[in-house]
C-alpha cells in the first residue's frame, strides 16, 4: 500500500495514540458524521494499491479485475453491419414509391465476399449481421418489400445510413474499451471475447483476514450453551468480501482478553486487510481499540453518527513484518508491500457488522482489488407508510422494496434492532434516512442503497 499524502482525519489525529490497554475516553474518541467517515475512507482507499497480476482464463473471470487495458483489434463491427433482414439498397432510388429493384444476389452473415459493387435500380438480399454491400448506404426491412421474379418491390423509403451500423462506429481499431481497473461482469467479458481475448492479467485478490471476538461467540458447529451466540458474523463477512473481490481468511474466534486478542490481531496483520468484529464498543470487555492502541495503531475514526453501526472503528497499523507466502504464478501480495495495514473494528451486532461492511469497508476492499473507485450512489423510491426516528443519526434501515416498473415501493421490515437476522434476511434493501429527519411522509421519495 503506498501513502501519497495523509487523510484530513488522520492529519486532525497525527500524535494520538492510544496507551496500552487503556480504554479509550470519550474525549479521545473520534466519531465522524457518516459522510465525514466515508470521506477518510475514500481518501485511504485512493492511496491503496492493488497488489501483483495473474492470468486466468476468460471463463474463470467473473468479479476479476483487469490488471491491463483492453483494446480493439480491429474495427468494430469490422464491415458496415445490417441490422435487419431484408434488402440492402441506394436510398435514393426509394425517392419514388412502390419502387423496383433488381436483385442481384444475396448476402448472409458468415464468411461472404461480396465482390461486385451495387448500381443504381439494384438491390441485394440481405440477411441481419451481414456485410452490406459497396455501392449500398441502407438497408429496407423486408416487411416492406414483395419478391417479383428477380425484381423485388419496395413500398417504404429509408434515409442514408438506415439499419446499418458503420464500419468502427461501435469502436475504432487501436481504441480502449476496457481500462485496468475494471471490475469484470458479463457485457466487459463478453468485450473481452469479442476482440480475441482467451486470457486475461488480473490483479490478485486481496486476502482479508476475518476476526470475530466475543466470549460468548461459539463456531457454527460447535455443542452450545443457553447463553452462547453462533458466531455468524465470520459467514456474513466472508460473503461481502468474496463480494467485493478479496479473498477471506476466518481466524480462530478471539476471547475478551486482551493477550490471546492481540496474538490473533497480529496474525491477522499478515493480511492485506484485518475486519474485526465486536468488542468495540464502551463495555469493559471491549479490547479491541486498547489492544490495537498498544500496537500503536492509528484510528482515523472511533465511531460514525450512523445506526446501525455506531461503534465503527478505522485505522492503520505501522510495518508490523512479513507478509504472507507470494502465490505460484503471481507477483508479491499486497502484504508484503505495504508499510501500513489498515483495519476495521465493525460493531459485533450483526446487522451492524453488514452495514459497516458496506459502508466503510467495502471501498478499502476493492482499493486493494485494483478497483477504479466509484462513489456510493443512492436509488430512490417512495415510502410506503411513514418512518417516525430520532433525528442525529444517518439511518440504514433494512427495508423491502416493492412495486411495479416505475412505481418502486419502499418500507421498513419491522426488527428488533441490530441483532435481528432474521429481518435483514427479509429485507432487500436499506431506507436511508438522513440525520435531519424526524418524521418521513407515505409516499414522499427516500434514498435506497440497494443489496
Ligand atoms: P459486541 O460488539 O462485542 O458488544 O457485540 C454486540 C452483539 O453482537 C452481542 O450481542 C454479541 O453477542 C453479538 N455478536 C458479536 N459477535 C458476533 C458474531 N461473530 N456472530 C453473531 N453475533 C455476534
Ligand atoms: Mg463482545
Amino acid at each position: 500500500m503506498r501513502f501519497a499524502g495523509a487523510a484530513a482525519a488522520a492529519g486532525m489525529l497525527r500524535g494520538f495514540r492510544y496507551h496500552l490497554f487503556m480504554p479509550p475516553t470519550p474525549s479521545q474518541s473520534l466519531v465522524l458524521t457518516f459522510e465525514e467517515a466515508r470521506r477518510v475512507v475514500e481518501d485511504q482507499a485512493s492511496q491503496t494499491a492493488p497488489g501483483g497480476n495473474e492470468t486466468i482464463d476468460l471463463l474463470h473471470a467473473a468479479g476479476r479485475v483487469l490488471a491491463e487495458a483492453i483494446t480493439a483489434d480491429r474495427d468494430i463491427p469490422p464491415f458496415p453491419r445490417s441490422t435487419r433482414d431484408g434488402y440492402a439498397v441506394r436510398a435514393a432510388d426509394l425517392a419514388t414509391l412502390p419502387a423496383k429493384l433488381k436483385v442481384i444476389g444475396e448476402i448472409k452473415a458468415g464468411p461472404v465476399q461480396v465482390a461486385s459493387a451495387m448500381n443504381r435500380g439494384q438491390a441485394f438480399s440481405i440477411m441481419t449481421g451481414a456485410p452490406v454491400p459497396q455501392g449500398a448506404d441502407a438497408v429496407v426491412m423486408v416487411e416492406y418489400t414483395s419478391p417479383q421474379g428477380d425484381h423485388v418491390e419496395v413500398t417504404k423509403g429509408v434515409a442514408p445510413g438506415e439499419n446499418v451500423v458503420a464500419q468502427g462506429a461501435e469502436a475504432k481499431r487501436g481504441s480502449l474499451l476496457l481500462d485496468r481497473g475494471t471490475r469484470l461482469n458479463e457485457a466487459a467479458i463478453a468485450l473481452a471475447a469479442s476482440v480475441g481475448r482467451s486470457r486475461l492479467q488480473v490483479f490478485v485478490r486481496p486476502r482479508v483476514a476475518v476476526l470475530t471476538t466475543g466470549d460468548e461467540i461459539v463456531a457454527v458447529d460447535a455443542e452450545i450453551s443457553s447463553t452462547q451466540i453462533r458466531n455468524s458474523n465470520s459467514y456474513s463477512l466472508a460473503v461481502q468480501i468474496q463480494k467485493a473481490g478479496g479473498d477471506p481468511v476466518l481466524l480462530p474466534i478471539a476471547p475478551d482478553e486482551p493477550r490471546r486478542l492481540r496474538q490473533l490481531i497480529e496474525e491477522g496483520l499478515q493480511s492485506d486487510l484485518l475486519i474485526m468484529t465486536g468488542g468495540v464498543s464502551m463495555g469493559r470487555y471491549d479490547l479491541v481499540e486498547p489492544v490495537l492502541a498498544g500496537l500503536q495503531a492509528e484510528f482515523f475514526f472511533t465511531g460514525a453518527k450512523i445506526q446501525p453501526g455506531r461503534p465503527v472503528v478505522f485505522g492503520r497499523v505501522g510495518s508490523c513484518g512479513a507478509g504472507a507466502p507470494a502465490r505460484e504464478g503471481a507477483s508479491a501480495p499486497l502484504s508484503q508491500q505495504r508499510s501500513h495495514k489498515h483495519f476495521f473494528g465493525l460493531p459485533g451486532n450483526p446487522v451492524s457488522t453488514m452495514v459497516t461492511f458496506e459502508l466503510f469497508a467495502k471501498p478499502m476492499l476493492e482499493a486493494g482489488a485494483g478497483m477504479s473507485p466509484r462513489p456510493l450512489t443512492f436509488v430512490h423510491a417512495r415510502l410506503k407508510s411513514d418512518i417516525r426516528i430520532k433525528t442525529g443519526l444517518t439511518r440504514f434501515l433494512p427495508a423491502i422494496l416493492s412495486g411495479k416498473y416505475e412505481d418502486s415501493l419502499a418500507e421498513p421490515v419491522p426488527w428488533q434492532g441490530s441483532g435481528d437476522i432474521a429481518a435483514r434476511a427479509r429485507a432487500n434493501c436499506y431506507i436511508v434516512v438522513p440525520p435531519d429527519r424526524e418524521h418521513i411522509l407515505t409516499s414522499e421519495w427516500v434514498a435506497i442503497m440497494s443489496l
